[in-house]
């Protein structure tokens, strides 16, 4: 039994609410004044069938005895959990030595499959018959034979077991093999290779030791792009292509050029340009920048013209939304930029244009639109300013609602009253209205913040000791596919009832990627979530992006229906005790109008639900 279960089991949550609120009984339940808000009538209820609770007033808050000392006491999980296993006695073990000893090792030769898969991979790619087509690709493209003999460019044949026969010849396990990533597991439990008829490019770290691979399929295969999946050595999020032959000259020129693709890179560097990297496809993230940050403080972004919003000319509020496109949001740039006293610069590509195809035909433009990149605010500043309608409100206002928070984000005094005063003489408004609007939204953001630090927990309704599968399954698709946190917005942690799950789900909602989220664990959830994260899926889940898609919408959707539905119950439990006990005629008027909020969500899950399911027929 894990250390949080045998908490739970320990400790019951009358006594641990009792040591900080009065109860009053109230049939098989308890009852008090809510102590999250102030209110005249007891709203607060405590359920020991369940070992939970929940407020069914005014904050509407819940959860069980980890979520009630989290908000009473103003602590994170961590603490909470160690605060409660204090009281129960039970006694907490953090990882030990000789577990991140095997850790270590299983890294170490996961490292040494890649490389092994590697040079392969480049040996058939050079030799194979079967690797002409391939060949004449990179020809086309530009590159030299010595660019491919330094990156260890490969092919992957079309067959389904190449490189499993290789490396097990060589000695390697299919277990290790799986965990590298270079094999799929079917649902029958065998396997087969992840990556064939694909151009292979190893991904290293910035030592130098391939992590894993990126593989373009040479016909019309999807995804164009394959990556490994995430393993114990790779986290996409946490890579940049080219980082290890670029490090020397991005410090050396205190500058680095980021750019999307793989080719991109190769083409700049062959062409001397060694300070250029790949963002892998993904916006640039924390984990990324913690590794640039040791090299340089100034990036330069390139940037399509279509990303840079250069083609979105019409004058609305959307057209501003395009003109922010530049990930991980510009805020978070802005942010960066002011904590760490770096430059992000944009460079706009010409329309249609990759960078390897602006190097190879005329160095010179490169490195013009090098030199001629621009500081990221400057760069919105005249975007904005070739584009907003000076006589129009509309415009007007959108931009301050647009401008203002990002202005807001910059901590050097000089430097945002520098702005402001840009954005007062852009608008043609006084200054003064302006730093009046930013001191409002100040106000107003703080609040914000701090309510969403005080969002209301998880409500318990069933035994908190059984893992839900349902919960576990949602969440085990969400840490090994990070790209679906965009279709499940619809979730919070209180859709998770089990307090392991809801501590997940919450850490994972609030990190960047799967190392920061694993960083930000207590050390008593790390197994749970490693088990989640090594779940295996059958393969129409691995291989198909849109069944995964529609999965998890699915398993969001339920997800919500069942809150409602024990929500519901509990309610409808409390009204019939109420009315019996004689509660107050304000109390059961409350009750009441909670069950018409409920009824009208759940009716709005059951609308979603018929959508999608005719959506799914339409496309079957
Ligand atoms: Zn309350």
């Amino acid at each position: 039994m894990s250390a949080i279960d045998e908490v739970k089991q320990r400790l019951d949550i009358v006594q641990v609410v009792s040591e900080y609120v009065k109860l009053q009984k109230s049939g098989k339940n308890y009852k008090s004044a809510c102590p999250f808000h102030s209110e005249k009538n007891p709203s607060f209820f405590v359920f020991p069938d369940r070992q939970s609770w929940h407020c069914f007033g005014a904050c509407g808050t819940g959860g069980d005895i980890f979520s009630f000392v989290m908000k009473k006491e103003d602590v994170d999980f961590p603490q909470a959990l160690r605060l409660l296993a204090n009281k129960a006695g039970v006694p907490l073990d953090d990882q030990t030595s000789s577990q991140r000893q095997s850790q270590n090792k299983e890294r170490e030769i996961l490292f040494e499959i890649n490389e092994a898969a590697a040079g392969y991979y480049h040996h058939l790619l050079l030799n194979a018959s079967s690797a002409k087509a391939a060949r004449n690709y990179i020809g086309g493209r530009g590159l030299s034979n010595e660019t491919i003999k330094d990156f260890q460019i490969g092919f992957a044949p079309e067959g389904w077991e190449t490189i499993k026969q290789y490396l097990k010849n060589k000695g390697y396990e299919e277990k290790e093999l799986l965990a590298a990533g270079l094999l799929v597991q079917r649902e029958d439990g065998s396997n087969y290779d992840r990556f064939r008829n694909r151009l292979m490019f190893p991904i290293r770290n910035i030592q130098g030791q391939v992590t894993g691979f990126g593989g373009r399929a040479l016909d019309d295969s999807l995804p164009k792009y394959l990556n490994s999946p995430q393993t114990l050595v790779f986290d996409k999020s946490g890579s940049l292509y080219g980082i290890d032959r670029a490090k020397t000259t991005i410090r050396q020129n205190n500058q680095a050029v980021i750019v999307e693709g793989y080719i991109d890179v190769l083409i700049a560097q062959q062409y001397g340009y060694g300070n250029v990297i790949a963002s892998m496809g993904t916006a640039m993230t924390d984990k990324q920048l913690t590794i640039l940050k040791s090299l340089t403080r100034n990036l330069i972004l390139a940037l399509d013209a279509d990303a840079a919003g250069e083609e979105a000319v019409s004058r609305s509020g959307e057209m501003v939304d395009k003109m922010l496109p530049v990930p991980p949001s510009f805020y978070g740039w802005v942010k960066y930029e002011d904590a760490h006293k770096a430059e992000v610069r944009i460079m706009i590509l010409p329309s249609g244009k990759d960078p390897d195809e602006v190097i190879i035909a005329d160095t010179k433009h490169w490195q013009k639109m090098i030199t001629d990149a621009k500081p990221m605010v400057d760069f919105i500043f005249e975007s904005a300013a070739a584009k907003i309608d000076t006589t129009s409100a509309r415009d007007k206002s959108t931009i301050v609602e647009k401008l203002l928070p990002l202005l807001n984000e910059m901590k050097d005094p000089i430097r945002q009253a520098h702005y402001l005063e840009r954005l007062a003489r852009l608008l043609k408004v006084d200054e003064h209205f302006l730093s009046d609007t930013m001191r409002k939204f100040k106000a107003l953001d703080k609040k914000r913040r701090w309510t969403a630090g005080t969002r209301p927990l998880a409500p318990v309704s069933t035994p908190i000791s059984s893992s839900s599968p349902l919960e576990q399954y949602c969440l085990a698709l969400l840490l090994q596919y990070p790209e679906l946190k965009l279709e499940c917005t619809a979730l919070s942690p209180d859709h998770f009832e089990n307090t392991e799950n809801r501590e997940l789900f919450s850490k994972w909602q609030n990190s960047e990627d799967v190392d920061g989220f694993i960083q930000s664990l207590d050390s008593a959830l790390v197994e749970y979530a490693n088990n989640l994260m090594s779940r295996a899926f059958p393969a129409i889940i691995t291989e198909n992006e849109s069944v995964r898609r529609q999965t998890i919408e699915d398993c969001a959707i339920r997800l919500q229906e069942r809150r409602l539905r024990s929500l519901e119950a509990q309610r409808q439990e409390l009204l019939s005790i109420e009315a019996e006990t004689g509660g107050t005629a304000a109390q059961l008027a409350k009750l009441e109008e909670q069950g018409l909020e409920i009824a009208k969500q759940l009716q709005e899950i059951f609308v979603k639900q018929n959508q999608r399911h005719r959506r799914v027929k339409s496309d079957a």
